[in-house]
């Protein structure tokens, strides 16, 4: 348990949720044994992908940097945790068939939310700015975001709180036995058995 790598990747628009769930899932998984390891966009931006832009080519060229080195970690051992935006579907599919090529999972979580909150919630500042016209190729607002057709799990971050995003996906994993249970759950698990086999 625990030894098989896998990629989850979060894709959706800017300020749906995608740091703030790869930050907690990351201490999630870590606390039950799981090595991680988060890629998260706007810092790869800083470091691997520095220079580049937001043209579609740079955007795709961004992400295949992104699923390199998610390939590289999951062929590993290592759960590795995207969080980036994504636009495009070609490229995430792409991504995703290399993964598994290499026989690691690799798992599509749609963070999603309207844009109508996204702007009212406006946690960067950015809709404002983009919604004026003072951002070019901003996603979702003058540049396209092509939702996932068949992801793997849907976070509806508008309608529940962190924590049930954080378990609707932990949920996803341990059910692939990616992950072990969460020790309550397992508790739980085990008294039931137990009292069962007292039943019986
Ligand atoms: P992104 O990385 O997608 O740009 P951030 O994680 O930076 O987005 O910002 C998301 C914001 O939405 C945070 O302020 C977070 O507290 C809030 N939020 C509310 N509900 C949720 C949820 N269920 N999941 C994730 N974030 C949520």
């Amino acid at each position: 348990m625990g030894s098989k790598g896998f990629t989850l990747w979060l894709t959706g628009l800017s300020g749906a949720g995608k740091t703030t769930l790869a930050a907690l899932l990351a201490t999630e998984l870590g606390a039950r044994g799981v090595n991680v390891e988060v890629l998260d966009g706007d810092e790869v931006r800083t470091n691997l992908s520095k220079g580049l832009g937001f043209s579609k080519d740079d955007r795709d060229t961004n992400i295949r940097r992104i699923g390199y080195v998610c390939r590289l970690l999951s062929r590993n051992g290592v759960g590795a945790i995207s969080a980036a935006i994504s636009p495009y579907r070609e490229v995430r599919d792409e991504v995703g068939r290399a993964i598994e090529g290499d026989g690691a999972e690799f798992i599509e979580v749609f963070v999603k939310c309207p844009i109508a909150v996204l702007a009212e919630r406006d946690v960067k500042g950015l809709y404002k700015k983009a919604l004026a016209g003072e951002i070019a190729a901003f996603t979702g607002v003058s540049d396209p975001y092509e939702e996932p057709l068949s992801p793997a799990v849907i976070v509806h971050t508008d309608q529940e709180s962190v924590e049930t995003s954080v378990r609707v996906i932990t949920r996803e994993l341990e059910q692939r036995g990616l992950i072990p249970e969460a020790y309550a759950d397992k508790l739980q698990n085990e008294e039931f058995g137990l009292c069962a086999a007292l039943e019986s």
